[in-house]
């Protein structure tokens, strides 16, 4: 690896960190790369990173500078998770609460490769784009009251067609055959939405303390596939409004996507044809955020978010029938380039 290869690593990784730290609101960290833990790492291929929460110094091994865009990533979620857990909880969190925090606060879904040893090494597969703030804390901030003070009732009212959804502590009633189940991360509220902040926190306190699972209307999302050009609107939108974007996973093809000239004039690619090559790749591997289907919750925000915040893993929403075919279609029709474990996410969503 060159010089410039090397400090350009170096800076990803200082850049990631800094900004998953201001969107935990922690301190700025310092970040190093001491000759002992290359010799750590050497004796156990898992250990690249450690952290010092209280002042935020953390450590790397030079290896992680070789690492891909999500287990880069998901060590430096965990890692900043680590930090997290350490204010709300103390120095004798687990490594679940860490994991926890990084989805959390971050949105981050943690996942364990088990090409590496032991439990294997994190890998942050699917990103939340909109996590600009934690949803957790939007719930922190309000004071819970009564559930009734917001017009909901123990129990839905059903009506006819109506079928009964078991998340961990919620039942969702909605609409049977139009229903579908997605994770926190693909979860995303509609622009402009105002979180009433005591509205969160009196749903998460139901959905948190209720002795029985509390029912639940669903709510009703849009779903969309991401695609080359969702990320080049995200992005161009982003510049002025900070809300969260989009990304493919590689910071040059994001600015190739915006401007293709600039690109190559400052020579991010050698040619045009390079840079399409590399978009390519990036689609047929699903980096980023690129084939990705997101929800955006477009009723039912504080239902959603507040149940995501109790720590539901689940939600079921209700969305239109022609979302519905273009998934089953992209299951059927691809098929054969979804690895295993995209198909089962997709199944599961239909399920
Ligand atoms: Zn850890």
């Amino acid at each position: 690896m060159t010089r410039t290869q090397q400090s350009r690593r170096r800076t990803a990784i200082y850049r990631e960190l800094a900004e998953m730290a201001k969107r935990a609101g922690l301190p700025v960290p310092t970040v190093s790369f001491p000759g002992y833990l290359d010799r750590v790492h050497a004796k156990n291929r898992r250990r690249y990173a450690e952290v010092v929460p209280d002042t935020m110094d953390f450590r790397f091994a030079k290896a992680t500078w070789d690492l891909d865009a999500a287990h880069r990533r998901g060590l430096l979620a965990h890692e900043v998770g680590h930090c997290i857990a350490h204010r709300e909880i103390g120095p004798q969190h687990t490594e679940d609460e860490a994991d926890a925090c990084a989805l959390q606060v971050l949105g981050v879904q943690m996942e364990y490769d088990a090409a590496w040893p032991g439990k294997g090494l994190q890998m942050a597969a699917r990103t939340n784009p909109t996590y600009y703030e934690s949803l957790a804390a939007h719930a922190e901030y309000g004071d819970a009251a009564d559930l009734e003070d917001f017009g909901f009732t123990p129990a839905v009212e059903e009506y006819y067609g109506d079928a009964k959804y078991y998340g961990r502590n919620v039942i969702w009633v909605g609409t049977e055959g139009e229903m579908i189940k997605l994770t926190p991360v693909q979860l995303v509220p509609i622009e402009g939405n105002i979180f009433d902040f005591n509205k969160l926190a009196t749903l998460r306190a139901a959905i948190e303390n209720s002795d029985d699972r509390i029912e639940l209307r669903s709510g009703y999302a849009a779903m969309s596939r991401v695609d080359p050009d969702s990320v080049r609107e995200s992005i161009e939108y982003a510049e002025d409004n900070q809300d969260g974007e989009l990304t493919t996973g590689d910071e040059d093809l994001d600015a190739w996507l915006v401007d293709p000239r600039g690109a190559v004039a400052d020579g991010l690619y050698r040619t045009q044809a390079e840079a399409k090559a590399a978009l390519k790749d990036a689609v047929r591997r699903k980096q980023g955020h690129l084939g990705m289907w997101i929800a955006q919750v477009r009723d039912g925000n504080h239902r959603a978010f507040a149940a995501v915040a109790a720590g539901e893993r689940y939600v079921y929403l209700k969305v239109a029938d022609n979302d519905l075919q273009d998934m089953r279609a992209a299951l059927k029709g691809e098929r054969s380039t979804f690895t295993r474990a995209e198909a089962r996410e997709l199944r599961d969503m239909l399920e």
